[in-house]
Order: structure tokens, then sequence, then C-alpha cells
């Protein structure tokens, strides 16, 4: 989709607009798919929490993904669009023993993080297959909030307690069916995944049941020109031999699984905000526009520098601006980043908006969340609202009568 067909979609749908393009969401599984068309049986579960609207999630099944989830809510999402329980893996963190019961009976794949958990939930359910996912405690990429597999992290059963937790299986007699990791969210060298892969190997070889293995995610997408990505293919190569060299020690052909999120969804994900102020100060030109970190809080949160582009003005000459929010409280989206020049009303471009922005965005300030549009085919539906001032109000309870007085109270 071009900057063209962006600002059509954004005169007609208004902004503060979130645009997803389909195509580019199938090239992406495809690409991933050709990557590993060695491995017999591959499955490529998209993980829900990057952009999690229905319509999306129904665009993903119809591609033929199956869907990773980390809440109930999410579970309940993928059956509505239409996935069946057995492509829903479920993958939570420090949820309660009765949300897992929940999902189990929903018939989707449970994966379990925690010894607690495990001996719980075996006990009470040997005969439900469950997945375990392992810390192999292999740093991967350097923000140590997105990588997940270290040793403070509070994600997976450390490979150190391998001996506890085959115990547990031994005493309840569980059906260990697959084995899991998800180290971060940044692969930058492909060796460091294929190492925290054979330490995968190496405690598969512990269970005689397995179905699947799955390797989590974490793929690098580029966010600018010449930025370092997962070099999907070499990884491919490599970890197709491997996986099938694997498969061949083990006795079965196993399934190779992974859950992209930000692979799959971020490149698609167009956000166009419009410019409400520019303002001159001493030192730099703010373009102000009708958003903040309420929308989008990759910038703030996590340094994440999405591209920013003016449509409205692409032949412009460039000028040095910092594009800041409308929120009262420090909302910096880039800054002395070289745009083409901004007025007032013109569309901005965040590129890299399909994976945690909508999702992680919030209703701070008292504004409303922006419309969602997928653009498929040529063609731009809407596939959220913007929200109004009843959402605002939504589930808030005035408690307005505690704060009437009678009349005649109120004067003695
Ligand atoms: C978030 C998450 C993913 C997706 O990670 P990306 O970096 O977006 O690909 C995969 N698996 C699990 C368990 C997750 O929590």
């Amino acid at each position: 989709m071009n900057s063209l067909n962006l600002l059509k979609v954004a005169e007609e749908f208004g902004a503060p607009l979130y645009v997803y393009d389909a195509e580019k969401i199938s090239n992406q599984f495809k690409r991933l798919t050709k990557a590993f068309t060695g491995v017999g049986q591959l499955r490529l579960n998209y993980a829900a929490k990057a952009l999690s609207n229905i319509s999306i999630l129904r665009l993903m099944n119809n591609l033929g993904t199956g869907l990773d989830t980390v809440s109930i809510q999410e579970v309940k999402l993928g059956l509505m669009a239409g996935f069946k329980p057995e492509s829903i893996i479920y993958t939570p963190n420090g949820v309660s023993l009765e949300e897992i019961e929940e999902a189990a009976a929903l018939g989707v794949q449970i994966n379990i993080d925690n010894l607690s958990i495990l001996e719980q939930f075996g006990s009470k359910h040997p005969d439900v297959p469950v997945c375990i996912r392992i810390n192999p405690h292999v740093m991967a990429g350097g923000n140590s909030n997105i990588s997940v597999g270290h040793i403070d992290s509070k994600f997976g059963i450390s490979i150190h307690q391998i001996p506890h937790l085959l115990r547990i299986v031994d005493l309840t007699q569980m059906n260990i069916n697959g084995i899991h990791m998800h180290t971060g969210s940044d692969i930058l060298d492909i060796d460091v995944f294929l190492y925290a892969s054979e330490i995968l190997f190496e405690t598969a070889k512990n269970f005689k049941n397995l179905d699947f293995i799955d390797f989590g995610s974490g793929f690098k997408v580029p966010y600018k020109e010449g930025d370092i990505q997962t070099n999907i293919e070499e990884l491919g190569k490599k970890l197709t031999t491997r996986f099938n060299q694997f498969c061949e020690e083990y006795g079965k052909e196993l399934t190779l699984a992974f859950e992209p999120g930000k692979f799959l969804v971020s490149e698609a994900g167009y956000f166009l905000a419009k410019v409400n102020v520019v303002k001159q100060t001493t030192s730099t030109v703010f373009a102000s526009v009708d958003s903040g970190f309420n929308h989008l809080i990759r910038p703030m949160l996590y340094g994440a520098a999405h591209e920013i582009v003016n449509i409205s003005n692409p032949k412009g000459r460039e000028r040095y601006y910092s594009v800041v929010g409308y929120i009262c409280e420090t909302d910096t989206f880039g800054s002395n980043r070289r745009i083409n020049e901004i007025s007032e009303g013109d569309i901005l471009c965040f590129k890299n908006a399909g994976a945690y922005c909508f999702t992680m965005s919030s209703n701070y300030n008292s504004r409303y969340r922006p419309a969602e549009v997928l653009w498929y085919k040529g063609k731009a539906h809407l596939i959220r609202e913007r929200e109004t001032f009843d959402d605002i109000l939504r589930n808030q309870v005035d408690a307005k009568t505690l704060f009437e007085q009678p009349k005649a109270e109120a004067i003695k």
C-alpha cells in the first residue's frame, strides 16, 4: 500500500487511525513458510497479543496460521475468529490454575511455565497433554525488558530445574507433548538462537511422547533502511538441518513450531495522525499530532524508533522536527527527525505500527482509542470503530447520590 492510498484512507476514516496491509502480512507468512520448506511439519502460531483485532485473527486463520495466546480472553477471541481449539496454543505466565483449567476445557494446547502449576495441573488432569516452557537462560538481544530468556527472567522453567520437572512428570504420570521456549523479542545473532535450540533438543530427549518443539519467536524486523533484521532464510536453512537430524535421533517426525507476532504484522501497520500545531521554540520545531503514548507507547516505553513520514507533503523540503503528542506528559514520537515540511493539518504516517501498537493503547487523558482499518485487495475495510464518549464512561459507576445531601441537613 502506498502513501496515496494511506492519505485517501485517512480522508475517509479520519485520524488518528491504524491501517493494516493484508498483503504485507500474507507475504511475511509466505516468506517464513518458505524458509522452512525442508521441515516435514511446520506450524506458525501467530502471537495474538501483537495485534488482536478479530478481523486480523480471521485473516491469519485464512492464511493457515495457528494461534499463540497468553490469556483466556485471547483464546476466546481466537475461537470466535474461527480457529479450531487444536490450532491454538495457550502460553500464559503467572495466571491462576483455574484459568488454565478453563483453557484446557476449551480444548486448546496448554503450555505451562512453572513447576507449581505443573504439579497441581498434572495431579488433577494427568490425561490432558501439556507443553512445557523452558527457560534456556540465553540472552537474545540487548534490551532486558524484551529479552525473556535470561537468568532473572520470570518466564519459563529453568533448565536447572529439569530434575524436579521430571520428578513431577513421573509422579503425576502426566503427558508432556511439547517443549517450548521464547527467548525474547530480538534475535540478532542466529548462532545464539541455535545455541538455545540445542538446549531445547537436549531437554526434549527426556520426554518420550512429544508431538512438537516450539521455538517461540523474537524475529527482528527492520524499522528503517539499513537496520539489522533476522536473516530468516539463513535461520531456516540451519535450523531445518538440525531439526531434521534431531527428529531422526528421536525416532519420530515432530512438528516444528514458531510463534511470530512482530514478524507477521509490524511492517504491515501504519499509524496515521494529524498535525494539530507546528510550534517553534528557541531550540526546536515541534509538530504536535492528535495522538500520544495513549495510542502508540512504544517510543516512550521501549525507545522504539518508528519512521515518520509526512504523506501530505511527500515532495516538500526536508526540515528537522520533533514529533510529539497531545498528552499532558512527555510523549515524544521522534526527536530531530528529517521530515518533509510539515503544515498544520498534514497527516503524518508512523511506520512499523502493526505490532504492539493498538493492542497497547489506552484511554489515558480520557481520549478515544483510534479506529482500525484493514486494507484488503485494494480496498479499505473498517475493522474497529473509533471510540466515543460512551466508551469513556463504560463501566464507570457515577456515585452521584453519595454527594447529594438533603437540603435541610446541608443547612445544619
Ligand atoms: C509475545 C510472544 C511472542 C511473539 O513475539 P514477537 O517478538 O512479537 O514475535 C511469541 N511467543 C510468546 C510466548 C510471547 O509471549
